[in-house]
């Protein structure tokens, strides 16, 4: 089934995000834990590709396993700056050979050592992945703006740009301030850009995960999200439970305000995507029957 198809009905969805191992030797360990998190019954689930640009040789197998468990929609991420025509290609055809639907296709990060660039941005996969088959392609967006970017303002022409190349939906870079959210979407949907966007929430749990994410996103923290690192950092259990119910609290919040569509990066922490389920349980049933009076 095609991610698209649920994000244009009524319902609101739910979708969490896992990450391949880098190694052959912790697939069995990742796979479980992404099962686990599977089985906490989100609407579809995501399968991150490599990282700092790198490529990644797990993310196919992983989401292919996982479709088969589970039996929802998972999205393969696909990134393009380290690959070649010829490469990216032959994982279309992988993708097509398990019966995968589903690609966010991203340029990924520049690594250090330079990329390939025979693909210079995302749009220039999206046109490929179009040539190649027929598949639901999701694309990233970043409600501050592209670290690379300018301004906001070149990020949301290129953001257009990449959409009217051919993409269903989108899914947001992390933001732990929702009014951020609220105003990308108003000036997305300004200059006519009306394709469906998920919601992209970060349970910050460590205050160790805080530097990586700071550097890795470029995340505005507001105030009462620094106070609550600062007073809690210093116990793992307290942090863990405040980063629980900060990122619970977003995502009522997105819900009171109408946004239907939430993407949950749990790094491959099942009782960290449980516990966020526990918050919402009530507030989550009472959304799917509204949605379907
Ligand atoms: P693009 O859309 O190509 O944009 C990159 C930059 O180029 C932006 O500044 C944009 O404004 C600019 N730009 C776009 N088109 C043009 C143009 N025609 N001319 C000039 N400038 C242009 N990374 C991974 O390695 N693996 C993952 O699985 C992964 N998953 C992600 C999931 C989500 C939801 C998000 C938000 C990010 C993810 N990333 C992942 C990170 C992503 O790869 C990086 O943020 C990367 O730097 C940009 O990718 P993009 O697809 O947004 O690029």
């Amino acid at each position: 089934m095609k991610v698209i198809e649920l994000l244009k009905s009524d319902r609101p969805t739910l979708s969490f995000e896992v990450f391949p191992p880098k190694t052959q030797d912790k697939f069995e360990n990742v796979i479980g834990a992404a099962y686990k998190i599977g089985h906490l019954g989100p609407d579809f689930m995501s399968v991150t590709y490599g990282a700092g640009g790198g490529r990644s040789r797990y993310t196919v197998e992983m989401v292919d396993q996982l479709q088969s468990e589970l039996g929802i929609p998972v999205l393969s991420h696909l990134t393009c700056v380290s690959s070649t025509r010829e490469q990216i290609r032959e994982t279309l055809d992988q993708l097509k050979e398990k019966k995968i639907e589903n690609i966010l296709a991203l340029r990924g990060d520049i690594p250090e050592s330079g990329g390939i660039f025979e693909y210079r941005h995302a749009a220039d996969l999206i046109d490929e992945i179009h040539q190649n088959g027929d598949f639901c392609i999701g694309a990233a967006c970043y409600p501050e703006g592209h670290p690379e970017s300018a301004d906001k303002n070149e990020d949301l022409k290129y953001l257009k740009e990449k959409v009217d190349a051919g993409v269903d939906f989108l899914t947001t870079q992390m933001f732990f301030q929702n009014e951020l959210f609220y105003r990308f979407l108003y000036r997305i949907r300004e200059i006519g850009i009306q394709v469906p966007v998920c919601a992209g929430i970060m349970p910050v749990t460590s205050s160790r995960q805080l530097s990586r994410i700071g550097g890795m996103s470029g995340a505005f923290m507001p105030q009462n999200f620094i106070a609550m690192v600062d007073r809690f950092g210093g116990s793992a259990d307290a942090m863990k439970q405040a980063g629980i119910q900060y990122a619970a609290q977003q995502i009522i919040d997105l819900l009171a305000n109408g946004v239907k569509h939430i993407h949950v990066y749990t790094m491959n922490r099942p009782d960290i995507a449980a516990a966020i389920l526990e918050n919402l349980s009530e507030i989550w049933k009472y959304e799917i029957s509204r949605s379907t009076q």
